[in-house]
């Protein structure tokens, strides 16, 4: 329109003499060339849209079918988003407001402007709804994008810490529109309280500058009590002069079955899937992570090593699926056996491993050993049957049967291999000169 040769102009104007003098105006300009139709009324108006669209509208207020700011509304609603210009003999900077705040693009007073401020007026007026179109163009596209997407939006205003959320982000949590106030309270007191400090610690240092945009992965509390996991991510879009943030925008996206599916395979990396006790892998760091506050504290802790006895003859006799029933219940009451903080993992068929923190005297160990070996002694009732085992146990003590994980495990073993020699259904606490291996 603006570099074509020729534009279209719609006028809309009842008085012949005004009308000739506009024609006179713009059939000065050359490029553009103005090609020119008249409507008498707001009805002669829209039946020429209809016929065909015109570049730009000029629209006096005043007709027989309509006047005032009614034939600005009007034209509006025939003319969409057509560049509209007000002619008007009605000289009055309110009126003048007004008519721009109803959807005019420019207001003329009549004998107020000669052709060339006519022709700069209709090229403005072009212009500016041609960026008014593309801006209307970009928030729709981003509100679609955002509807899409299902995230939440946030819009902070950080000196009056006042804080407005999308209709979405209230959804995510399980309120209607009107159930939640806008406002910072309402934010904060919904984050875990186990996760504010790190919230408000990458917050702070994106407002230092620290970081190109704030990203944190919490949970927030809904509606029904649930907490989501929500990943959560901003940028300050204003700051003041001193460089201190005014306005922060950001997005929520709930990444609730991420972290549930994550969750999942972690710990499944970390546990043995039949009997769900910590594998070998989550009992070695469980280890490690003790024997270093044991170290830092002096302290003694101790590691069990048991082996069921004679278990091939369960499997053999009764079948593979009896003996994973019973290894189950072998797993849960040796954890009955000890205290939260201990761990019990299996590390093989049918033998388990037990980390006993805070151990005092070497009996305190041969104590919890004796009541696992009691406890798996009693009947197993399986598939309607009852059963009896027995078990085999080494421990070793830390510091005094060694200072690492590869010792303690290693002597463990070996006063669990003493155990079974002396006739099984017992516990041996390791003895370096009986259970040491010649040469090891
Ligand atoms: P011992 O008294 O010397 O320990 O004799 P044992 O029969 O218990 O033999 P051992 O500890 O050497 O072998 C354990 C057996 O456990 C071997 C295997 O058949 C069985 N086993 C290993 N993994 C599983 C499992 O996941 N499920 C079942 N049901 N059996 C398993
Ligand atoms: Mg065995």
């Amino acid at each position: 329109m603006l570099n074509s040769p020729v534009c279209h102009v719609l006028l809309v104007e009842d008085d012949a003499g005004d009308a000739s003098l506009v024609r006179q105006m713009l059939r000065s300009s050359i490029q553009p060339r103005f090609e020119f139709v008249v409507a008498g009324s707001l009805t002669d108006m829209r039946r020429q849209l209809d016929e065909a669209m015109p570049d730009v509208l000029l629209l006096d207020l005043s007709l027989p079918d309509s006047s005032g700011l009614k034939t600005i509304h009007a034209a509006r609603e025939a003319a969409g988003a057509l560049p509209l210009i007000v002619l008007t003999g009605y000289d009055d900077t309110e009126f003048a407001l007004q008519s721009l705040d109803a959807g005019a693009q420019d207001y003329l007073v009549k004998g107020a402007f000669n052709a060339d401020g006519l022709i700069r007026a209709i090229r403005y007026a072009i212009g500016r709804a041609r960026l008014e179109q593309r801006v209307h163009d970009a928030e729709e596209r981003w509100r679609f994008a955002l509807e899409g997407s299902g995230d939440g939006v946030w819009d902070w205003d950080v000196q009056r810490g006042e804080v407005q959320f999308s209709q979405r982000w209230k959804e995510m949590l399980g309120y209607a529109e009107d159930e939640i106030e806008d406002g910072l309270d309402e934010w904060t007191k919904r984050v875990h309280p186990d996760d504010r400090a790190l919230v408000m610690a990458d917050i702070q240092a994106h407002f230092d500058g620290k970081t190109a945009t704030y990203a944190n992965e919490h949970r927030v509390r809904c509606k029904n009590g649930d907490w989501k996991w929500i990943l959560d991510r901003g940028k300050v879009v204003s700051r003041d002069a001193s460089g201190k943030p005014q306005r922060m925008i950001g997005m929520h996206t709930d990444i609730t079955e991420r972290k549930r599916i994550e969750e999942r395979i972690r710990h499944m990396a970390q546990h043995d899937t039949l009997t769900d006790l910590p594998n070998r892998a989550l009992f070695s760091d469980r280890l490690q992570q003790a024997l270093a506050i044991a170290k830092r504290d002096q302290l003694r802790l101790a590691v069990l090593y048991l082996d069921l006895d004679k278990f091939k003859p369960i499997n053999d006799s009764l079948g593979h699926d009896v003996g994973d029933l019973l290894l189950k219940e072998v797993a849960q009451r040796m954890q009955a056996c000890v205290r939260e903080s201990d761990t019990v993992a299996r590390i093989g068929g049918d033998e388990f491993v037990v980390l006993l923190r805070n151990v005092e005297v070497e009996d305190d160990a041969i104590r919890v050993a004796e009541k696992i070996r009691f406890a798996l002694n009693q009947a197993f009732v399986i598939a309607g049957q009852r059963l009896f085992i027995s078990s085999s146990t080494g421990i070793a003590i830390y510091p005094d049967h060694g200072s690492d994980e590869i010792e303690l495990s290693k002597n463990a073993d070996m006063a669990m291999y003493t155990a079974k020699q002396s006739g099984r259904d017992n516990v041996k606490l390791f003895v370096p000169e009986r259970d040491a291996a010649p040469g090891s």
